[in-house]
C-alpha cells in the first residue's frame, strides 16, 4: 500500500475502520463484527492511530454492488471531503474481492491522498512485485467464473450465428440430433425420431392437452417421456427453425404460426388454482421417485346424501401426468396436520439429543487445524508463483486442488456446527401455542422453518425429516 509519508510535526494519523461481514458468515466462520471491532481497535492503538469514524457494512457480502454497500459509499463522501487520512480494514476480502471495484475506489482515495492498511495483512502498493501480489489476491477472492462465464457466453453467441451446435444432442428438443465434424456440429433431424416429434407437434394441436399427449406418445411408441420434459419440448422454438435471434438456424418442423398456436395450448395447460393456500405445498416429498408432492382438491362423492366434498390433498404428478411413478397415495392435508402436530415436538427433542452427542464426540479442533493449514498452503503457493519458482499451469493445478479441499472442510465444519437455536427456541417457547391462529400461508412459513420434508409412505406412516 502506498504509505504516505508523515513528518514528524504533522498531527497523528486520523484513522477510520472499516468492517464488513455478510451474514452466513457471521455464523459459518465467526467472523463476527464485535471481533473485527476489537482487534481493529488493538490494532490502531498499537500503530497510534486516532479513530475518528467506523464504517459497518453488515449482512453484506464483498461481491455485493457498490451501491449497495451503503456504509462503504458514506466513507468514500468522507473521504471525498477528507475528514480522514487512513481506512484500516481486517483483512483485503473485507475490503473488495473485485479488481474492478477495487480500482473504481482506489482512484477516489489516491486523488484524495487517502491510503488504507490491514491489521492482518501486509500489503504494498510502490513495487510492481507488491502491485501484482495484490492483484493476484483480489482475483483469487473475486468469483473466477463470472469471467469465464462471459468468455463462454462470446463464444456461444458466435457459433449460433453460424448455425452451430452449442450442446450434445441430449440438449435439442425431440426430432433433432447434434451432427457434424468436431467444432463444426449442427443442429438437424433425427431421422429415428423425426416422426415420432411430427406425430407429437400434431397430436397437442388436435387434443389440446399436454397429458393427452404424453399418454399417447408414451404409450405408441413405447417412450417415456414425463409431462415436464414434453412442455419443455413444446415450447422450444427449434421447432420453427429459430434460436436465439438466428432465424433458419435448423430444419423447421412446423411454421411460426403453428408454433404459436401450441403456445397458447401450453399456458392454458397450466393448472392455476392458486386459490387455496396449501400448509405443506413444498414439503411433502413422493417416497417412490423423490418429487415434491402438488396440492390438490381432492373429490369424494357421497351419492346417498348427494352430496360432494373436497379435501385439500397433495398428490404425485409424476404418478398423475405422465404415469413414470405409481405412488397411489394422496395424502389429506387435514392428516398430515394433525400428525405433524402431534410429533414435532418429540422430533426436536430427539433431533437436539443427536447433536448433542454427535458434537461431544467429535475433536472440533482438528478440522479447524486443517484448513488453516490448507489456508498456509495456498498463501506459499501464490508466493512462489510471484517469485517465479512455479509456472502458471503448475499453480492453477495446485490451487484448484487446494482451494477444493478448504471448500470440503468449511462444508464439513458447516453439518458440524449445526445451528440448533431455533429448536431450542421452539421448546421453550411452546411453538406450537400461537399455530392455531395463523392462516395457511403463514402456516407454511412456520413449517418451512423446521421441517426439510415429510414423507407419507404406502402405508400410511409418516416420515419427517427436520432441516
Ligand atoms: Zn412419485
Amino acid at each position: 500500500m502506498k504509505k504516505i509519508v508523515k513528518s514528524v510535526s504533522e498531527d497523528i494519523v486520523r484513522a477510520v475502520l472499516y468492517i464488513r461481514v455478510s451474514s452466513e458468515e457471521q455464523v459459518k466462520h465467526g467472523y463476527s463484527l464485535q471481533s473485527q471491532r476489537e482487534r481493529l481497535i488493538e490494532y490502531c492503538k498499537q500503530q497510534g492511530y486516532q479513530v475518528i469514524e467506523v464504517y459497518v457494512d453488515e449482512g453484506k457480502s464483498a461481491r455485493s454492488k457498490l451501491k449497495n454497500r451503503t456504509e462503504l459509499l458514506r466513507l468514500i463522501e468522507d473521504a471525498k471531503q477528507h475528514k480522514f487520512d487512513r481506512i484500516v480494514f481486517w483483512r483485503l476480502d473485507r475490503w473488495f474481492r473485485n479488481i474492478s471495484d477495487y480500482y473504481k475506489v482506489q482512484e477516489i482515495l489516491e486523488s484524495n491522498k487517502i491510503d488504507w492498511e490491514c491489521s492482518d495483512e501486509e500489503y504494498s502498493t510502490t513495487t510492481s512485485n507488491g502491485r501484482l501480489h495484490l492483484n493476484i489476491k483480489l482475483s483469487i477472492a473475486q468469483n473466477e467464473s463470472d469471467q469465464t462465464s462471459d468468455r463462454i457466453k462470446f463464444n456461444f453467441d458466435n457459433m449460433i450465428k453460424n448455425g452451430r451446435a452449442i450442446t450434445g444432442s441430449q440438449g435439442v428438443p425431440l426430432g433433432y440430433m447434434v451432427a457434424g465434424e468436431e467444432k463444426n456440429k449442427h443442429v438437424i433431424k433425427n431421422p429415428e425420431t423425426e416422426k415420432i416429434a411430427i406425430d407429437m407437434l400434431d397430436y397437442i394441436r388436435k387434443s389440446g392437452s399436454i397429458r393427452q399427449t404424453v399418454l399417447y406418445i408414451n404409450n405408441k411408441y413405447d417412450l417415456k417421456i414425463c409431462y415436464d420434459s414434453m412442455r419443455h419440448y413444446l415450447m422450444n422454438e427449434k421447432y420453427y427453425g429459430y434460436y436465439r435471434g438466428i432465424e433458419n438456424y435448423c430444419e423447421p418442423y412446423i411454421t411460426k404460426q403453428e408454433f404459436e398456436e401450441i403456445q397458447s395450448l401450453v399456458r392454458k395447460n397450466v393448472k392455476s388454482n392458486k386459490k387455496y393456500d396449501y400448509i405443506f405445498s413444498g414439503l411433502m416429498k413422493c417416497p417412490l421417485c423423490g418429487c415434491k408432492l402438488a396440492g390438490f382438491r381432492q373429490v369424494t362423492t357421497k351419492p346417498k346424501y348427494n352430496r360432494r366434498y373436497t379435501y385439500p390433498s397433495y398428490r404425485c404428478n409424476h404418478t398423475h401426468n405422465d404415469k413414470l411413478c405409481t405412488y397411489h397415495k394422496y395424502p389429506k392435508e387435514s392428516i398430515v396436520e394433525k400428525f405433524v402436530l402431534d410429533n414435532i415436538t418429540d422430533e426436536i427433542m430427539k433431533l437436539i439429543s443427536d447433536n448433542e452427542t454427535i458434537q461431544e464426540k467429535e475433536d472440533t479442533n482438528t478440522k479447524i487445524i486443517d484448513k488453516d493449514k490448507i489456508r498456509l498452503k495456498l498463501s506459499r503457493l501464490t508466493d512462489l508463483y510471484l517469485d517465479g519458482m512455479i509456472l502458471r499451469e503448475k499453480y492453477d493445478i495446485e490451487f484448484e486442488k487446494l482451494n477444493s479441499l478448504l471448500n470440503e472442510s468449511e462444508n464439513k465444519e458447516e453439518i458440524k456446527k449445526r445451528d440448533l437455536s431455533q429448536y431450542k427456541q421452539f421448546l421453550k417457547s411452546d411453538g406450537l401455542s400461537i399455530y392455531n391462529q395463523l392462516n395457511n400461508a403463514s402456516k407454511r412459513m412456520f413449517w418451512a422453518k423446521y421441517i426439510e420434508y415429510i414423507i407419507q409412505y404406502e402405508d400410511g406412516t409418516f416420515h419427517i425429516e427436520l432441516k
